[in-house]
């Protein structure tokens, strides 16, 4: 049995009933079979086996009080997984499918995604069961509060700074640095990305990983001389990322025809009325479908995945992991689809992966792809440090710029390492290399 696949087996019997963790170890280890060939020192280093393995996890219970005065247990999560280049730095998710395999194949995704933007932020990741959805104001501060009582102890701005995630937006995270600084009394806002403008937050944050995932589909594009412009999209989710990427798709010249939410989709084949749907999603909170109030004559279609049977020239999955089956794979290949880009973490199944990269359609992974939310909230802790904000222009030209970067970077080890214009591989195997050569000079054994 090959080394790689050794350790594989290893991680299987000790996180057996972790699916989703043990889809996202199988992706990466497939693209490093010759990575290690050719460096046997991080094999002598078990480094596979160590780099799968999080820093520590943290398991905490979160009490609070209802809307009818019944107390609450959610479970919290925080996964400190690989400080080999900086803080741990990752997203929290509020979302009733939270277990820790779903946190840990998102910190173990993070690892590699951190180091592709060439900034110093390790990884980490974390979250809770509790679901934000039909909650009061009220109430959502009050399980931000108690979230972050336990979870205070853990952070800092050089020890660990999460982020938003699904279900965890502005909102939350104001909640959060709310209750993180009357307990620590220190303003000492480094310690969150993705604050409202009025107490640190970065001009762009909130766009950053829906602007940054275009950034990278339109490089992607170049490499076959097309660029996104005139080209039909369709995009799962209606939240933060899909949001944005439907705004910069459509200002570089895209026609947007569906969004989705968990309920269901809408075609509009005039182009997705954005405002609308940031004024129904971002601001009332409301489902997809009421988009039929403003505009009749556009379709509501229930159910999950369907909204894969459409077509189009390019999809942007950017709701949630695993929504893109093979199945919708060969829809949307039959459907004469030339790219997928990969807004949110592992939207498509590793056999979909596969066979979108059999039928060579252009595959941006989400791990360099939607590293711009990331990257972002690194120029946000940043800003934070200096004291001293940079205008929205200038965040967003340093994205573009990351976004570019990690395409070149990507394409170029891709092919060093023999695997042609493969994305997917080129984005582990530089992220890979980044944290293994830091671990190895760490000692870290
Ligand atoms: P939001 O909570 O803002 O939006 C999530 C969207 O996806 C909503 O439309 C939601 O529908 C839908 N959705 C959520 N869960 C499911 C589900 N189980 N099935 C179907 N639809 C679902 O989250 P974000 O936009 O922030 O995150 C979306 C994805 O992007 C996630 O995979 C996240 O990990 C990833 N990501 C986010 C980054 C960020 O900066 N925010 C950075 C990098 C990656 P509904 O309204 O019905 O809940």
């Amino acid at each position: 049995m090959s080394y790689v696949s050794s350790v594989f087996e290893r991680i299987k019997a000790r996180n057996a009933n972790e699916t989703e963790f043990l889809q996202a170890v199988e992706e990466v280890f497939k693209s490093l079979e010759p990575v290690l060939e050719r460096h046997p020192e991080y094999v002598e280093a078990n480094l596979l086996e160590r780099i799968a393995e999080p820093e520590r996890q943290i398991i905490f219970r979160v009490p609070w009080v209802d809307a009818q005065g019944i107390l609450q247990v959610n479970r919290g999560f925080r996964i400190q997984y690989n400080g080999a280049l900086g803080p741990y730095k990752g997203g929290l998710r509020f979302h009733p499918s939270v277990y820790i395999g779903i946190i840990k194949f998102l910190g173990f995704e993070q690892i590699f995604k951190n180091a592709l933007t060439g900034l110093p932020i390790g990884s980490g990741k974390g979250g809770s069961d509790f679901d934000p959805k039909g909650k009061s104001d009220a109430e959502v501060m009050r399980f931000c509060q108690s979230f972050m009582t336990e979870l205070y102890r853990h952070i800092g701005p050089d020890v660990d700074v999460p982020a938003g995630d699904i279900g965890v937006g502005g909102r939350e995270i104001g909640f959060l640095y709310g209750q993180y600084r009357r307990i620590k009394g220190v303003f000492e806002n480094g310690v969150l990305t993705g604050k409202g403008l009025s107490y640190g937050g970065s001009l762009a944050r909130t766009e950053a990983t829906g602007y940054g995932l275009i950034y990278f589909v339109d490089e992607m594009l170049k490499q076959n001389h097309q660029t996104i412009q005139g080209k039909t999209i369709i995009i799962s989710g209606s939240g933060n990322v899909a949001t944005y990427a439907c705004e910069k798709a459509t200002a570089l010249g895209a026609k947007v025809v569906a969004m989705s939410d968990s309920d269901g989709y809408i075609y509009d084949e005039k182009g997705i009325d954005l405002a609308l749907i940031k004024q129904l999603k971002g601001v009332e909170r409301k489902r997809i479908q009421a988009y039929l109030n403003t505009h009749p004559d556009a379709q509501y279609i229930e159910g999950l995945g369907n909204i894969w049977s459409l077509k189009c020239d390019i999809a942007l999955p950017c709701a949630t992991q695993n929504d893109i089956t093979l199945e919708h794979a060969k829809t949307l290949v039959d459907n004469g689809i030339i790219a997928v880009g990969e807004g949110a973490n592992m939207p498509c199944t590793n056999e979909a992966v596969r066979y979108l990269l059999e039928k060579n359609i252009r595959l941006a992974p989400a791990k360099a792809a939607n590293a711009g939310g990331v990257a972002t909230s690194a120029l946000e802790m940043i800003q934070n440090s200096m004291r001293y904000s940079w205008t929205f222009e200038e965040v967003d030209s340093k994205l573009k710029n990351i976004m570019i970067t990690i395409h070149a970077n990507a394409a170029a080890a891709s092919k060093e390492y023999g695997f042609g214009y493969n994305l997917v591989a080129g984005a582990n195997i530089v992220g890979f290399k980044k944290v293994a050569d830091a671990m190895m000079a760490q000692g870290d054994y």
